[in-house]
């Protein structure tokens, strides 16, 4: 009997073409302003959901850590900065802000987390309603005039200063840092097959079974996705786009990505999509290059040591890096003339 038995399993698992039934387990949560979507393969659901759970707990954490205008860590770098005192920093914050620092610097500034203040007066941090207007003139201009770029703030030690008003806002990379500590995590719980999706901006190891993770890069003006790109090994895909946030006034759209020489939505660019084994690097590159502009993203790319991007301009013509056209498949074809190919300076 318990022969039989055995044998009908097995036959059963040969007639779905494999000796073990895949496992693919999903956890879905909210954090950062963001679903998150945590894929795990090959691993028994309930290790791979205890795992999730880990991963859950650690999102939570960092979002409150530095979420700038809350009661974590950055938040209250923020009020101290505000009030024109000196910020303590606690090391995981003194390091996070090092590496900001290093690739803002890369990037000629145009990745600037100093620019907190005028992201708020712009009305897109994450706690206040949709603005309606562009704020006036005069206040973007007081805001320019502070000049703080965020390598002037961070001195040696274990503390920061800089001009009352100045404010930090890692919008443009906590995501990044946060799927990279994230993978980490489900490795050393030795999960090898996952992919940790926040909103689409991602990090994938392993491969799906028999087949590499398929990634969809969204359609900066249409519902759906544009293209596809596989990721395996061990890989990130993050996009910034100016769908994401924004609003029309008189028919003009102004979004959440801010040029830090204007104080105002970087123009040209609709979105931007980078790839490289690091999510925080991948992260910082995209919102590079998007301020950087459709014509002069190649030289912000290669000072960041990106190899792989693709930018959508305003009109929609697509321009790619060599190796990324090596990997991106469209979904259609894109008319002809549409796509141009930029070597690295
Ligand atoms: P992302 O979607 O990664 O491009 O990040 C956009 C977010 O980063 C915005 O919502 C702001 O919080 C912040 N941000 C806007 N402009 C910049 C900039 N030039 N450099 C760094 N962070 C920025
Ligand atoms: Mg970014």
């Amino acid at each position: 009997m318990i022969r039989l038995g055995v044998a009908a399993v097995l036959a059963a698992a040969l007639l779905a073409g494999c000796e073990r039934p895949p496992e693919e387990t999903k956890l879905r949560f909210t954090a950062m302003g963001t679903l998150v979507d945590v894929t795990i393969y090959g691993v028994p659901p309930d290790r791979a959901r205890a795992a999730g759970e880990r991963v859950e707990s650690l999102f939570r954490d960092l979002h409150r850590a530095w979420d700038p205008w809350g009661d974590g860590a950055l938040g209250q770098v923020n009020r101290s900065l505000a009030a024109g005192e000196p910020a303590a920093l606690d090391p995981d914050l003194r390091q996070v802000l090092a590496r900001a620092r290093d690739l803002s610097g890369r990037s000629d500034g145009l990745f600037e987390p100093a620019l907190g203040s005028l992201v708020k007066l712009w009305g897109f941090s994450r706690d206040e309603a949709q603005p309606e207007h562009p704020p006036p003139t005069a206040a973007i201009e007081v805001e320019l005039a502070r000049h703080a770029a965020i390598a002037d703030l961070l001195n040696s030690g274990s503390r920061l200063s800089g001009p009352p008003g100045v404010m930090l806002d890692l919008g443009g990379f906590a995501k990044g840092v946060a799927v990279d500590r994230a993978v980490e995590l489900l490795q050393r719980a030795g999960i090898a097959n996952a992919i940790v999706n926040a909103g689409g901006d991602l990090r994938a190891i392993g491969r799906r079974g028999e087949r590499p993770w398929r990634i969809g890069i969204r359609h900066p003006r249409k519902p759906g996705v544009l293209a596809a790109i596989e990721v395996q090994g061990d890989g990130a895909i993050f996009t910034s786009g100016d769908y994401e946030r924004y609003f029309v006034h008189n028919g003009t759209r102004y979004h959440h990505i801010l040029d830090p020489r204007t104080g105002r939505p970087a123009q040209g660019v609709a979105s931007v999509t980078v790839a490289h084994a690091e999510s925080g690097l991948a992260d910082a590159a995209a919102t590079a290059l998007f301020v950087a502009g459709a014509e002069n993203w190649p030289a912000t790319a290669a000072q960041l040591g990106i190899t792989e991007a693709m930018v959508i301009d305003t009109e929609g013509n697509i321009s790619m890096t060599p190796a990324m056209q090596r990997r991106v498949r469209f979904i259609e074809d894109p008319p002809p003339g549409r796509i141009r190919v930029r070597e690295l300076p």
